[in-house]
């Protein structure tokens, strides 16, 4: 380089428009892209506190820190080299209405799934889960689905828009296998007889070494189409204080990542990570967290896809 001449590098906290600065893309079906990101920012299935609209906008800030890396540790080739990964940027819905959200969230989905195409989708709060798992059973069949929550959100209240009812519904609509799907992390009461999905809970998977709740997952899931809903909440309060219902004696961030990594090879069709709530957060400890996992999720879809 002559003395002359100058590099400019782009900042971190530079161009922080979308997730790990990928580019912003409507339409995705023209392009090549393997994995449509999309932003959920809908929060009125809540039950408590409130915020999960800013949680796209707030991931995708906290990414820009995971974004330089080349090659994430411990895998050993760059996610984007083998996969194409673009941003749609946020679903519209009409806001103040559930139904608007729930026929918005559904034609896209299937609008992704249609053209070959998976999601990975930044909530919101818990219950956009229901419409993503209703387009992808429509797509791929009866679900696994591994849920990482402290809740296990299977209350059957009669009430159509409830981020605390989303597994009872995806049971009773026939969207999930519940014999072959686990839920991690849980460590709040649930009506125990009769509760059809297998529990890892919190206090086991932080007493027992990742490994074996790998196998246990792995176990329970077999070779089944699988739907990950990761619920930010399952972490501990002290690695995911920006949520909605936090409850401590949670799993670390550490943990959470190693359990996803130990999926690698399993067919999995979409993600949706939900709750985090920025306007309850600090330092962006948890939207940095989500942002991770989400970076994770891509891994395991790449180290599938390069099989
Ligand atoms: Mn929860
Ligand atoms: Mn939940």
């Amino acid at each position: 380089m002559s003395e002359n001449e100058t590099v400019a590098f782009e900042g971190i906290y530079s161009n922080d428009f979308t997730y790990l600065k990928r580019p912003l893309v409507r339409n995705f079906e023209d392009s090549n892209a393997d994995v449509i990101v999309t932003g959920v920012p809908y929060d009125m299935a809540t039950a408590g506190r409130p915020g999960t609209r800013y949680g796209p906008k707030g991931v995708r800030s906290a990414s820009t820190n995971i974004e330089w890396e080349e090659c994430r540790w411990p895998w050993d080739f760059e996610v984007f080299s083998e996969l194409d990964v673009v941003d749609y940027g946020d679903l519209v819905f009409m806001y103040g209405d559930s139904q608007s959200l729930v026929d918005e969230l559904q034609a896209h989905t299937a609008r992704v799934l249609n053209s070959g195409k998976k999601l990975l989708t930044f909530g919101g709060d818990h219950f956009i889960a229901l419409p993503l798992m209703r387009e992808h059973a429509k797509y791929h069949g009866k679900l696994s689905v591994i849920h990482f929550d402290a809740h296990t959100d299977t209350s059957d209240y009669d009430n159509p828009f409830d981020h605390g009812t989303v597994f009872h519904c995806a049971k009773t609509e026939n969207l999930v296998d519940p014999a072959r799907s686990v839920q991690v992390g849980i460590r709040t009461d649930y009506v125990r007889d009769g509760h059809e999905y297998t529990v890892i809970d919190a206090a086991t998977v932080n007493d027992q070494s990742p490994k074996e709740t790998i196998r246990q997952i792995r176990e329970i899931v077999g070779d089944n189409k699988i739907y990950i809903s990761f619920d930010i909440d399952c972490l501990d309060p002290a690695y995911a204080p920006g949520t909605g219902t936090p409850v401590c004696g949670g799993l670390t961030t550490d943990t959470a990542l190693k359990l996803l990594r130990g999926l690698e090879g399993l067919d999995i069709v979409g993600m949706d990570i939900v709750e985090v709530s920025p306007p309850f957060d600090h330092a962006e400890v948890t939207s940095l967290a989500a942002a991770t996992i989400g970076l994770e999720y891509l891994y395991l879809l790449a180290a599938y896809k390069r099989r």
